[in-house]
């Protein structure tokens, strides 16, 4: 089986590889692991290589009729089956219909696969009808059951599933993953990630999709200073300064180093190189107070007295 989109989870694809080489794959399959862990990539990769028609080792080959209607979603022969409200488990009702769709044959493929989002949060009347569902189904439907917490399911439809329990992916390899997906965050982003993540690799990518927000925010705030500090109206650097003082304790020493990076950058271009060359040296000052746990209201005070004593200085040179 071709299981390489899914990162780490090594045991587990090599058990689906043997398998599929040996007695083929089963018609039930409960996928848990908390959320992010990658039941659903699993998931579309299972019915994918139920529906290809490449030979055994390459499926889901990803290039055939069926494996790119499997992966754009639209296979008439997958079903996906959800709650009738978003956080609402799968109903009674919902299986009972299911059931009766499972009964008409397949429309394109050998196969009809369901695919079943929060198993183990379906009651027990739910659970039952589908305990009857994977005893006396036809023998061409599959069923995938996602279940954060496979201890949830009812240990009649276990014993009736084959359990795949995804788990964390080691560091190395989560990184190398998220490194293809975010090319130009640096290394120690992706590393925090993943350690603040333990491993899960959709919360990672949850964690640097938001910081990539904050990361903007962050750089259009520091932006704005740079073009005060570099211009001669004390009211406006006043203003933008109020900046550092409404920041979060935690994003001060963050929007500092940005400040002292678009420094850097607008000096390269600008004409105005001894007000930045002056604002560059406050900022790497207060980035060291702000270490030291100062006051954010201190900080931009300091900013403001510090460009300000520059300009007092700047007419007094001009007058002589
Ligand atoms: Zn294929």
């Amino acid at each position: 089986m071709e299981l390489s989109p899914l990162a780490g989870n090594r045991a587990l694809k090599t058990q689906l590889s043997q398998q599929e080489e040996g007695r083929g794959l089963s018609h039930a399959y409960i996928l848990s692991g908390p959320a992010g862990s990658g039941k659903h990539t699993l998931a579309r990769l299972l019915c994918g290589a139920m529906l290809c028609t490449a030979p055994a080792q390459r499926r889901p080959c990803g290039h055939c009729g069926p494996c790119k209607k499997v992966f754009a979603g639209i296979h008439p022969d997958v079903a996906v089956i959800a709650g009738p409200a978003e956080g609402k488990p799968i109903t009674v009702d919902q299986v009972r219909q299911l059931r009766a769709d499972a009964y008409i044959r397949p429309n394109e493929g050998e196969r009809k696969v369901y695919l079943l989002e929060g198993a183990d949060r379906m009651n027990a009347s739910a659970q039952n009808a589908m305990l009857k569902l994977l005893e006396e189904g036809p023998a061409y439907a599959a069923f995938l059951l996602l279940a954060e917490n496979g201890g949830g399911v009812l240990q009649t439809v276990r014993s009736r599933c084959e359990e795949l329990s995804l788990t964390p992916v080691p560091p190395g390899e989560a990184e190398e993953w998220l490194r293809t997906r975010f090319p130009d965050r640096s290394g120690a982003d992706l590393r925090r990630a993943v350690q603040e993540a333990q491993g899960i690799l959709g919360r990672a990518v949850s964690l640097l999709e938001g910081d990539g927000g904050q990361a903007q925010e962050r750089r259009a705030q520091a932006d704005a200073l740079v073009r005060a500090l570099e211009g001669t109206d004390e009211l406006a650097l006043f203003e933008a300064s109020l900046l550092l003082e409404k920041a979060p304790k935690e994003e001060l020493p963050r929007l500092l180093d940005q400040l002292y990076l678009q420094l850097g950058e607008r000096l390269a271009v600008s004409g105005e190189k001894s007000r930045l060359l002056k604002a560059a040296a406050l900022v790497r000052k207060l980035r060291g107070a702000a270490e030291l746990n100062a006051n954010p209201g201190q900080l931009s005070g300091w900013l403001c007295a510090g460009m300000f004593l520059e300009n007092e200085k700047g007419r007094m040179q001009n007058a002589e």
